[in-house]
């Protein structure tokens, strides 16, 4: 099979401590790269999109975002910041060929992202380091980069990616420099360090369709969505394509794919073809599941992939029935807790939820402490009242 290089493409994740910019930086590559017209109003925060998460400080759901380049369209994956959430780090990771590590030029690398660094070295991702904030009058950025190479080497780093290339950002000012002492004016260098360091993605468009599913996302008009990046072949609206798994045999299954959505600034763009190498969102298969291979019915073939870790954590949600009841939300009875987490259940691959003897409880069973506690909180503010044990 031959391997095509996809020069006009690259796809990066982007790995950073919470409040070390990341957000910001996206935002203004977002916003250099061409993305926004000049009277589109700009919505500040691009990556975080949960209050929640942000007040809690860590970014559950990868989201993705397109910059463009110089008609080079760079994919950007955001990398949740939390190891409780494994299995998720590796889906996000296999879509890209590289990373970029952003680290705050005051703080250093924070050991909250050391989990999923370590994934991207030993999934021998290049890495481009963003020390970022220079502008901070207390900015100590020489020391950090030196602080970043312990890391890296104590993460076991290749040779080639204790090498990697070292960008000076400022994300807030919007500019970027190859010396630690010089301001720049744009982010052009990040850019061309990305363009020039980390590999475009390969693959044959010519070959038989393969796609592993790296998540799931669901919306009310096209129902089940799934994202993943093409690895091999040619997807094309209304094409039939076989589902098949390689951890579980039983699954397989023929659908049409009704549509083909790719990843534009901050939107989706549907598109009526995408190939190798592209990360690509697309509607019509129902039973779609995280690690699932969408492939060609006539060549069906499942790529490797890591299990979903299973839930390590169970709780029950009730009906409350204290004296109280009522005081605190609107949305109280059994019905609403169930149609609640029924939906919750369509986007979330990693939470269960069963029935108990009562039809007032259900068993919840998530991935640690954390992950439950922020649907029980996002359920308190969507108006839930509701009884946990
Ligand atoms: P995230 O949590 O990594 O997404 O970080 P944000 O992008 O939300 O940034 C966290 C805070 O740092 C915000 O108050 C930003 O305005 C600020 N910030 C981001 N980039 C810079 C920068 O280059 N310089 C300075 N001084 N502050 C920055």
């Amino acid at each position: 099979m031959k391997k095509l290089k996809r020069e006009d493409l690259r796809n990066i994740a982007i790995i950073a401590h919470v409040d070390h910019g990341k957000t910001t930086l996206v935002d203004e590559m977002l916003r250099q790269g061409g993305v926004f017209r000049e009277n589109q109003v700009v919505d500040d925060r691009v990556m975080d999109s949960g209050d929640l998460e942000r007040e809690r400080g860590i970014t559950i759901l990868a989201k993705n975002t397109a910059a463009s380049y110089h008609g080079i369209k760079i994919n950007i994956v955001d990398t949740p910041g939390h190891a409780d959430f494994g299995g998720e780090v590796e889906r996000v990771l296999k879509m890209v060929n590289g990373v970029l590590l952003v680290v705050d030029a005051f703080e250093g690398p924070m050991p909250q992202t050391r989990f999923v660094l370590q994934k991207a070295l030993e999934m021998n991702h290049k890495i481009v380091v963003v020390i970022n904030k220079v502008d901070r009058p207390d900015a100590r950025p020489d020391d950090v980069v030196d602080e970043v190479l312990e890391l890296l080497l104590e993460l076991d780093a290749s040779e080639e990616q204790l090498d990697s290339p070292v960008v000076f950002c400022s994300a807030r000012q919007g500019t970027a420099s190859l010396y630690s002492r010089e301001q720049g004016t744009d982010l052009k260098p990040l850019f061309d360090s990305i363009i020039n360091h980390i590999d475009p993605p390969e693959g044959d468009p010519e070959a038989p369709l393969q796609v592993l599913v790296s998540s799931i996302d669901f919306n009310d008009y096209v129902g089940r969505l799934a994202i993943g990046r093409i690895e091999n072949g040619t997807m094309r609206q209304g094409q039939e394509v076989a589902l098949c798994d390689h951890h579980d045999p039983s699954i397989c299954g023929k659908a049409r794919l009704t549509a083909i959505y790719q990843f534009d600034g901050l939107g989706r763009q549907q598109v009526e073809e995408a190939k190798a190498g592209d990360i690509v969102c697309f509607s019509g298969i129902e039973s779609v599941n995280i690690g699932n291979t969408v492939c060609a019915p006539d060549h069906v073939e499942a790529i490797p992939f890591v299990k979903i870790s299973e839930p390590t954590m169970e709780m029950t949600f009730s009906v409350n029935n204290s004296p109280f009841a009522g005081r605190e939300g609107k949305l109280v009875t059994s019905r609403h807790i169930r149609d609640r987490l029924q939906s919750e259940l369509k986007k979330d691959v990693s939470l269960r939820v069963e029935d108990t003897d009562s039809t007032d409880s259900f068993r919840v069973l998530g991935r640690g402490e954390m992950h439950l506690s922020i649907l029980i909180e996002t359920m308190r503010r969507e108006g839930f009242e509701l009884q946990v044990s």
